[in-house]
């Protein structure tokens, strides 16, 4: 039996996304806010399985000015949020090859800028070496330092956030599956979910990898796939230790098209492959030998000492990918809907300044289309799929 039956804000979905959204609006003082999960918040979607590197260093200028408004508050989360996100900082590195070096100085000089550094640090080789002696640089021309990156939790910082939402008076409401968005006159009414109706006149869609179905009866119909990512875990001495022979730092090769990064002090997470085909109806499928072999082989070129490290664990998770690669952010639809899905691999880093101007922006206007604007979300409108504005990389790589 459902007992919360009228809220002034719904979020559908209790991974990171959700949960700092629903956090934001509740402390902008919106009112009584539901926060449903068909599972448990902070355990379902790919927030539970993420990698969780923060880095500014990417290929398009709004991704570097998210991550950049994000960065802070992870670096300053207890004061800011509350709790532990398990920020460290181990430094990041984006290795490139010969014909990516102009292109790493003009991506770097984003990253720089937006952190207001005077210029971006450009590492040679050798003193990528000494400062991480774990990494082989074969093949590497130069790499792009950013000495704040690293990586959080993701699970601890999404159930961070419910927690610090729970303590402004947010329902995490778990076992809660919309079914439909409800709309009445053009707005949005509330929602049905598998225990009844919620009443409430603003519903925001976080659902992730799940995307949109709960609104595609009212004409919302996202270009969202469902895709199937993984991590796996070696245990590697001295690898999150600084001055270490082993040390690494968190790191994106784009010569040979993979990631890792350091966990706790001695080992390592690193990236395995993403699928293409998966069924959100089925439990995600653990990763495979061969997927997990290929993985290994991959990042030993990179980490030498991978090649004989003892497998200690893997993990895998849905996301949800758009044509772009980023996440679809604003309203939709009727009055009152605001989506916020999408997030194609890489929505942990950003979350906390997606969840700020989302935030702005529904208490502003509403979630009314045009109503308020926040210019940095500008780019990531839904609407860009049907249009065809497309977000498109300004300096690309071979692999990223
Ligand atoms: C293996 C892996 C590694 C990654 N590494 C990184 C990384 O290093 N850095 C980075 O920035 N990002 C990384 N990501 C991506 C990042 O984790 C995701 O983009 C981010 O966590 C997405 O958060 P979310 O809240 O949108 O989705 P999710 O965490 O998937 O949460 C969505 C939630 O919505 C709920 N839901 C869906 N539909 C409904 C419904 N109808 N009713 C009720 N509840 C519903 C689900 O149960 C789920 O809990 C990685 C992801 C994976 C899987």
């Amino acid at each position: 039996m459902n007992r919360n039956r009228t809220a002034d804000a719904i979020v559908v979905g209790g991974g990171v996304i959700g949960a700092a959204i629903a956090h934001r609006l509740a402390l902008a003082g919106l009112g009584r806010i539901v926060l449903c999960d068909q599972g448990r918040v902070a355990a379902q979607g790919a927030t539970a399985r993420s990698g969780g590197l923060l880095r500014l260093h990417h290929t398009a200028a709004p991704d570097t000015l998210l991550t950049a408004r994000s960065l802070p508050v992870f670096e300053q989360w207890t004061e800011r949020i509350g709790g532990d996100c398990g920020y460290r900082r181990t430094g990041f590195l984006m290795l490139v090859g010969p014909d990516h070096v102009e292109t790493l100085r003009a991506n770097g000089a984003v990253a720089a800028d937006a952190l207001r550094y005077e210029r971006a640090e450009i590492l040679a080789p050798d003193e990528i070496r000494s400062l991480y002696p774990g990494l082989s640089t074969e093949g590497v021309a130069a790499a792009a330092y950013e000495p704040a990156g690293g990586y959080a939790d993701p699970a601890a910082t999404a159930v961070s956030l419910v927690a610090s939402a729970r303590r402004l008076g947010v329902i995490a409401s778990e076992g809660t599956r919309v079914e439909r968005v409800w709309e009445r006159n053009g707005s949005v009414a509330g929602v049905h979910t598998g225990t009844g109706r919620i009443e409430a006149p603003l519903v925001v869609l976080a659902s992730g990898a799940w995307g949109d179905p709960p609104a595609a009866h009212l004409g919302v119909h996202l270009p969202v796939v469902p895709r199937r990512i993984g991590l796996a875990q070696a245990r590697l001495p001295g690898a999150g230790r600084r001055g270490s022979d082993a040390s690494v730092p968190t790191c994106i090769d784009d010569t040979i098209g993979c990631y890792f990064r350091p966990e706790a002090l001695d080992q390592l997470y690193f990236g395995v492959p993403s699928n293409p085909e998966v069924d959100l109806g089925q439990d995600v499928a653990p990763l495979t030998d061969d997927e997990v072999g290929a993985a290994v082989q991959a990042v030993s070129r990179r980490v030498p000492a991978v090649a004989t490290a003892e497998l200690v664990g893997t993990r895998a998770g849905y996301d949800g990918y758009t044509p772009d690669k980023r996440p679809a952010i604003g309203p939709a639809g009727p009055d009152g809907l605001y989506l916020a899905l999408g997030f194609s691999g890489g929505g942990f880093k950003m979350a906390p300044a997606v969840a700020e101007l989302a935030a702005q922006e529904i208490c502003e206007g509403g979630a009314v289309l045009g109503k308020a604007v926040q210019p940095l979300l500008e780019p990531y409108r839904p609407q860009r799929f049907e249009s065809g504005n497309l977000i498109t990389p300004e300096a690309s790589y071979a692999h990223m």
